[in-house]
């Protein structure tokens, strides 16, 4: 079976140079290993993606010299597999709602913050602070009935005591030159959201579950993404899901060493079309032959 590589934007900006550099590294990768290159549209926040920035993918890609399979898998499109996932783990009892608004959970956080540091997951962001796992069935369908949002979260005590010892092959590098065999350490997330009242889905759990219904063998994607294999692998295993290997790969900064921005227009692909660059030109800025 030939390996099978993706690239998977979300349409909430234009292209820059990261996401050109990730392109061309999967479409490179399974070209030099007789590979299968697929494109898939993540867009499950509706508030944020646009139509016209997916067309604006299209074309920067095409224009880049990528060619992809169609057609093209898009996440809004398949609610319902990711509905099906969420279902086998509720009924195992994993997922919880959560009611607390963001703002609340910000005030619980500087609450526990008065006493000691509160934990932060790799992301750096301060980890679910709230009670609502341990609400009586009860309070919890008076709380669903009455119509307040809610947070799907994963019980990650209980989802990790069934998972010890999970690890991922890892051909790139973490940010702290992490390569190999790399222990997974999903209860560095706490209580991740799996989706949310309106949304039935989140990044980790459609990630999880739409790479391997395209059988993804090969994950290759930015090294800002290394920590969140953690929850994947956690997923994977829990859904029964195939394991692929991974590959993270150096972010392109800008000046400054930042992470670049899609709303950097120095570095969006289509501002340096527009200011006479080729292709070969976009290659020769991310580093790559
Ligand atoms: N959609 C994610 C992003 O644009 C990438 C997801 C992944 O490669 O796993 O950052």
């Amino acid at each position: 079976m030939p390996p099978v590589f993706r690239f998977a934007p979300s349409p909430n900006g234009h292209l820059h140079l990261g996401h050109a550099y990730s392109a061309l590294l999967n479409f490179d990768l399974a070209r030099q290993s007789g590979g299968r290159f697929l494109l898939r549209i993540e867009d499950i926040d509706a508030t944020r993606c646009r139509p016209e920035f997916e067309a604006a993918i299209y074309q920067d890609l095409a224009w880049l010299g990528i060619a992809w399979e169609t057609p093209v898998r898009r996440q809004s499109e398949h609610l319902a597999d990711y509905r099906a996932a969420l279902e086998k783990l509720s009924a195992e009892g994993l997922v919880y709602p959560g009611f607390e608004s963001r703002a609340e959970i910000a005030r619980l956080v500087a609450q526990r913050e008065a006493d000691a540091p509160w934990p932060r997951d790799p992301d750096g962001a301060p980890l679910y602070p709230g009670a609502a796992k341990s609400l009586s069935p009860d309070q919890r369908r008076r709380l669903i009935e009455s119509d307040i949002p809610y947070a799907l979260r994963l019980d990650m005590a209980a989802a990790s005591a069934r998972a010890s010892g999970l690890n991922w092959v890892e051909r790139g590098e973490g940010p702290d030159g992490e390569t190999g065999i790399v222990a997974a350490r999903p209860e560095a997330w706490g209580d991740v959201i799996l989706a949310r009242k309106e949304t039935p889905t989140s990044y980790h759990l459609s990630v999880a579950i739409d790479d391997a219904l395209q059988g993804v063998t090969d994950v290759v994607r930015g090294a800002d993404l290394f920590w969140s294999t953690s929850v994947h692998r956690l997923l994977q295993h829990l859904l029964d899901l195939p394991q692929p290997t991974y590959r993270h790969h150096r972010l392109i900064l800008d000046g400054e060493g930042r992470k670049l921005s899609k709303s950097t227009a120095a570095t969006g692909i289509r501002e340096l079309r527009a200011g006479g660059a080729a292709p070969a030109d976009i290659r020769r800025l991310v580093g790559l032959p």
